[in-house]
């Protein structure tokens, strides 16, 4: 099967993960491809699945005034974009407003309204960065999981507000197995697709936390008979 894509004048094939070595950088957002890709292997050109399917407009909640456009590559002089959601810089494909300079990376424009880390028992909330004007008192924060600043008066976060518990996008929805560890096990990443991979630490963690809650109301129901015990023992 052969694709077009608006950024490639050759068409391009798709590749399996398997047939992929970890030096192919995706050039719509320039991270590394793991998953399968669209590729024209002569040119070394490589999208990611979810880059290579982002639609040429979209409107974003972070940005409702305007729509966002998808354009291959950054037309500020710098030739660099800054991406309005992780804070990084990027040169490749960038969901933009000209009008506000308001860009955004593809996966960043894509990021789910909830994740879940293994870092914090309850789902994370994705919260925007504050419009101008809506500065409150922000205490300045510390990503709860690298422990670094975390600034989200500019940009994004997944947050628990009932706990307090804030975290960088990046930090958030990084994969709990470390990237090097992923590639020697390529056989195993390719039967899994990702979504299993993210299910099974929430099946774990909610596992955990009933048998903590059981362990809990069992200790609770012991000490009561403890008590009452001793209680009836002094009369
Ligand atoms: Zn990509
Ligand atoms: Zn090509
Ligand atoms: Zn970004
Ligand atoms: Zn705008
Ligand atoms: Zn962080
Ligand atoms: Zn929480």
């Amino acid at each position: 099967m052969e694709f077009k894509h608006f950024s490639h004048p050759h068409s391009l094939g798709i590749y399996q993960a398997i047939q992929l070595s970890n030096e192919h950088i995706c050039s719509g957002c320039e991270s590394i491809i793991s998953g399968s890709a669209y590729g024209c292997w002569d040119c070394k050109f490589f999208l990611h699945e979810q880059c290579g399917n982002a639609n040429r407009a979209m409107q974003h909640q972070s940005h409702p005034m305007h729509h966002l456009t998808l354009i291959p590559s950054a037309t500020y002089s710098t030739g660099n974009f800054f991406c309005n959601a992780c804070g990084d810089t990027g040169s490749a494909f960038s969901f933009c407003c000209p009008l506000c300079e308001f860009d955004l990376h593809v996966p960043c424009a894509f990021l789910p309204e909830t994740v879940i880390h293994q870092a914090h028992v309850h789902s994370l909330s994705l919260g925007y960065a504050l419009p101008p004007g809506q500065y409150y008192e922000l205490s300045s924060y510390v990503c709860d999981i690298c422990q670094k600043q975390l600034d989200k008066k500019r940009f994004w976060s997944y947050n628990c507000f009932a706990c307090n518990f804030h975290a960088h996008t990046s930090c958030a929805t990084a994969k709990p197995e470390p990237y090097s560890a992923a590639q020697n096990n390529k056989e195993e990443s390719q039967n899994q697709p990702e979504q299993t991979e993210i299910e099974d630490p929430v099946l774990r963690t909610q596992l955990e936390l009933q048998r903590l809650q059981l362990e809990i109301q069992m200790a609770q129901e012991l000490a009561n008979m403890m008590s009452s015990f001793n209680l009836s023992s002094l009369v």
